[in-house]
């Protein structure tokens, strides 16, 4: 069942809650691919109801990144996301979730949402937090389901679930892949046969780190060399950034100890694309 407004949401989730359902939400920008439907099932398995929200939020993207071109197909969306699932799809327009005199914004302050793609995305975490505060304040779930593609992400909205006191536990679910180690994106849909060839590379490299670390390299610094060598091996690749930080709080470390956070982020033509490896 597809929802667009605010007010039948509430309704519906009310109903449910009346008779003890609990609730779990699964936010998307859409284009559903296997990595949405992994969290979808996630979802599925630990609640009475599964709320998936659909919905390209304009506030998360800079200006001159590709808000207009995103994919989006929402027929074919809510046929995926029920068939993993789902019982609701919400699908606001933007005048739904910003109406004219909206002037509210959640922000995550400090280094962690300065780093990474914070570094090259400065607007982009702020888009995120406001459009995840108003849906969970819309669904209120008792869980929220998010992927560890998106590890800084997670990491920032576990930092505002605690920091602002609410009351819904984050689940992390696992990077899904492509057969050759491409990290499922609705963005993958944009790179040519080429760039799609070559895009392998992040996930060969960030395992050529974790390889190393393994055999006995501690380094940071060190690792991050061998993650970028690798990367810069294919001609059309064009790294944005490569960093190894402490998980979750992303601050910098120099000699690994203990959990890290290696990251990546790489343009193919237009096209950036990110990916990470957890280890440690
Ligand atoms: P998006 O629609 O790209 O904003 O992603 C919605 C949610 O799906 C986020 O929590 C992402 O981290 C998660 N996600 C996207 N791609 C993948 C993937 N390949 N594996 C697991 N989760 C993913």
């Amino acid at each position: 069942m597809i929802i667009t407004t605010i007010s039948e949401l509430r309704n519906y989730l009310h109903n449910q809650r009346l008779q003890g359902k609990t609730v779990g939400l699964v936010p998307t920008m859409g284009y559903l691919h296997d990595g949405h439907l992994s969290l979808i099932r996630a979802a599925r398995k630990e609640n009475n109801v599964v709320v998936v929200s659909d919905f390209v939020n304009p506030t998360q993207f800079g200006p001159n990144e590709d808000f207009a071109t995103y994919p989006r197909d929402i027929e074919r969306d809510a046929k995926l996301a029920t068939d993993a699932g789902a019982d609701v799809i919400f699908h606001p327009s933007v005048e739904e979730m910003y109406p004219t005199d909206s002037s509210t914004i959640v922000e995550v302050e400090g280094n962690i949402t300065k780093v990474l793609c914070g570094a090259s995305r400065p607007t982009h975490f702020k888009g995120v937090t406001t459009v995840v505060s108003m849906l969970f304040n819309i669904v209120q779930p008792d869980k929220a389901y998010f992927g560890q593609k998106d590890a800084q992400q997670a990491a920032v909205l576990m930092k505002m679930i605690n920091d602002l006191h609410m009351n819904i536990e984050l689940i992390t679910c696992p990077i899904v892949r492509e057969s050759d180690g491409l990290a499922m994106s609705s963005r993958n849909t944009y790179l040519s046969v080429e760039e799609r060839k070559q895009a392998v590379v992040l996930n060969q490299a960030l395992k050529a780190g974790k390889d190393a670390f393994e055999k006995g390299e501690k380094e940071a610094s060190k690792l991050v060399k061998i993650i970028s060598n690798k990367i810069n091996e294919m001609p059309l690749a064009e790294i944005d950034y490569v960093n190894i930080l402490d998980f979750p709080s992303l601050a910098p470390v120099s000699k690994i100890e203990k959990e890290v956070l290696a990251a990546v982020a790489v343009k193919f033509g237009k096209t950036r694309l990110i990916d990470n490896v957890i280890f440690g």
